[in-house]
Protein backbone atom coordinates (compact mmCIF):
# COMPACT_ATOMS: atom_id res chain seq x y z
CA UNK A 1 0.00 0.00 0.00
CA UNK A 2 1.27 3.44 -0.50
CA UNK A 3 0.09 6.97 0.83
CA UNK A 4 -2.04 8.78 -1.56
CA UNK A 5 -0.67 12.31 0.45
CA UNK A 6 3.01 11.57 0.12
CA UNK A 7 3.50 8.28 -1.92
CA UNK A 8 5.87 6.73 1.06
CA UNK A 9 5.42 3.13 0.94
CA UNK A 10 5.28 1.49 5.03
CA UNK A 11 3.84 0.46 7.93
CA UNK A 12 0.67 2.04 10.02
CA UNK A 13 -0.93 3.44 6.72
CA UNK A 14 -4.92 3.42 7.43
CA UNK A 15 -7.34 3.36 4.67
CA UNK A 16 -9.93 6.33 3.92
CA UNK A 17 -12.86 5.92 2.23
CA UNK A 18 -13.29 9.21 0.28
CA UNK A 19 -16.38 9.70 -0.45
CA UNK A 20 -16.59 13.24 -2.88
CA UNK A 21 -14.90 11.24 -5.30
CA UNK A 22 -15.96 7.46 -4.23
CA UNK A 23 -12.39 6.29 -3.84
CA UNK A 24 -10.06 4.94 -1.18
CA UNK A 25 -6.99 6.77 0.21
CA UNK A 26 -4.53 5.22 2.02
CA UNK A 27 -2.97 7.48 4.72
CA UNK A 28 0.85 6.68 6.71
CA UNK A 29 0.69 7.57 10.14
CA UNK A 30 3.09 11.17 9.20
CA UNK A 31 0.79 12.29 7.12
CA UNK A 32 -1.72 11.64 9.52
CA UNK A 33 0.21 13.43 11.93
CA UNK A 34 0.64 16.35 9.57
CA UNK A 35 -2.64 16.80 8.59
CA UNK A 36 -4.20 16.83 12.07
CA UNK A 37 -1.48 19.42 13.50
CA UNK A 38 -2.33 21.56 10.30
CA UNK A 39 -6.19 21.35 11.24
CA UNK A 40 -5.47 23.00 14.99
CA UNK A 41 -6.15 26.80 15.13
CA UNK A 42 -5.63 27.23 18.83
CA UNK A 43 -2.64 26.76 21.33
CA UNK A 44 -4.88 25.75 23.63
CA UNK A 45 -6.65 22.96 21.52
CA UNK A 46 -2.88 21.51 20.48
CA UNK A 47 -1.59 21.88 24.10
CA UNK A 48 -4.76 19.57 25.16
CA UNK A 49 -4.09 17.45 22.60
CA UNK A 50 -0.11 17.15 23.55
CA UNK A 51 -0.69 16.65 26.53
CA UNK A 52 -3.10 13.62 25.73
CA UNK A 53 -0.53 12.15 23.38
CA UNK A 54 2.20 12.86 26.55
CA UNK A 55 -0.16 10.51 28.81
CA UNK A 56 -0.41 7.86 25.96
CA UNK A 57 3.23 8.01 25.58
CA UNK A 58 4.14 7.40 29.22
CA UNK A 59 1.62 4.72 29.81
CA UNK A 60 2.95 2.81 26.52
CA UNK A 61 6.34 2.99 27.68
CA UNK A 62 5.73 1.25 30.61
CA UNK A 63 4.17 -0.95 29.30
CA UNK A 64 6.91 -2.00 26.59
CA UNK A 65 9.51 -2.26 29.96
CA UNK A 66 7.22 -4.74 31.25
CA UNK A 67 7.12 -6.55 27.96
CA UNK A 68 10.81 -6.75 26.94
CA UNK A 69 9.95 -9.42 24.31
CA UNK A 70 8.32 -8.34 21.59
CA UNK A 71 4.86 -9.87 21.06
CA UNK A 72 4.58 -12.48 18.31
CA UNK A 73 2.79 -11.15 15.67
CA UNK A 74 1.83 -13.59 12.94
CA UNK A 75 4.10 -13.54 9.32
CA UNK A 76 2.00 -11.20 7.19
CA UNK A 77 -0.29 -9.56 9.63
CA UNK A 78 2.46 -6.98 10.62
CA UNK A 79 1.07 -4.47 8.99
CA UNK A 80 -2.49 -4.57 10.88
CA UNK A 81 -1.51 -5.87 14.32
CA UNK A 82 -1.28 -3.12 16.55
CA UNK A 83 1.84 -3.58 19.34
CA UNK A 84 2.38 -1.64 21.74
CA UNK A 85 5.91 -0.98 20.21
CA UNK A 86 3.28 0.16 16.80
CA UNK A 87 1.24 2.56 18.98
CA UNK A 88 4.32 3.89 20.63
CA UNK A 89 6.07 4.88 17.53
CA UNK A 90 2.95 6.37 15.77
CA UNK A 91 2.59 8.46 19.08
CA UNK A 92 6.33 9.89 18.60
CA UNK A 93 5.32 10.62 14.78
CA UNK A 94 2.18 12.18 15.90
CA UNK A 95 4.08 14.31 18.76
CA UNK A 96 7.00 15.25 16.45
CA UNK A 97 4.47 17.28 14.15
CA UNK A 98 2.38 18.66 16.94
CA UNK A 99 5.21 20.30 18.66
CA UNK A 100 6.34 22.54 15.91
CA UNK A 101 2.69 23.38 15.36
CA UNK A 102 2.86 24.49 18.49
CA UNK A 103 5.66 26.72 18.48
CA UNK A 104 3.71 28.19 14.88
CA UNK A 105 0.55 28.85 16.63
CA UNK A 106 2.33 30.52 19.42
CA UNK A 107 4.45 32.72 16.78
CA UNK A 108 0.88 33.66 15.70
CA UNK A 109 -0.71 34.88 18.58
CA UNK A 110 2.79 36.41 19.65
CA UNK A 111 2.30 38.50 16.03
CA UNK A 112 -1.41 39.11 16.73
CA UNK A 113 -0.58 40.47 19.71
CA UNK A 114 1.69 42.49 18.52
CA UNK A 115 -0.55 43.86 15.86
CA UNK A 116 -2.84 44.84 18.44
CA UNK A 117 -0.71 46.76 19.96
CA UNK A 118 0.45 48.49 17.15
CA UNK A 119 -2.41 49.31 16.52
CA UNK A 120 -3.36 50.85 19.25
CA UNK A 121 -0.52 52.91 19.15
CA UNK A 122 -1.29 54.14 15.83
CA UNK A 123 -4.60 55.57 16.59
CA UNK A 124 -3.26 57.27 19.74
CA UNK A 125 -0.88 58.60 17.21
CA UNK A 126 -3.60 59.98 14.96
CA UNK A 127 -1.68 58.01 12.44
CA UNK A 128 -4.65 56.30 10.22
CA UNK A 129 -2.95 55.24 7.29
CA UNK A 130 -0.64 52.70 9.74
CA UNK A 131 -3.97 51.95 11.26
CA UNK A 132 -5.75 50.96 8.59
CA UNK A 133 -3.00 48.91 7.04
CA UNK A 134 -2.55 46.77 10.82
CA UNK A 135 -6.33 46.53 10.44
CA UNK A 136 -6.47 44.91 7.13
CA UNK A 137 -3.17 42.78 8.50
CA UNK A 138 -5.25 41.57 11.61
CA UNK A 139 -8.14 40.77 8.81
CA UNK A 140 -6.12 38.80 6.71
CA UNK A 141 -5.06 36.74 9.75
CA UNK A 142 -8.68 36.22 10.96
CA UNK A 143 -9.23 34.91 7.25
CA UNK A 144 -6.33 32.36 7.57
CA UNK A 145 -8.01 30.87 10.48
ZN1 LIG B 1 2.12 9.80 3.72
Amino acid sequence: MKCTQCGQRGLGIAAFANTAGGKTDYKCDRCMAKNQAQSIKSVREIDELIAQYEKLDKTLEDIIKQLPQPLDIPKGLGGFAMSPMSSYKSVQIFLAELRPRRMELLAEVENESRLQYELEKALKDEDYDKAAEIRAKLQGDDKKT
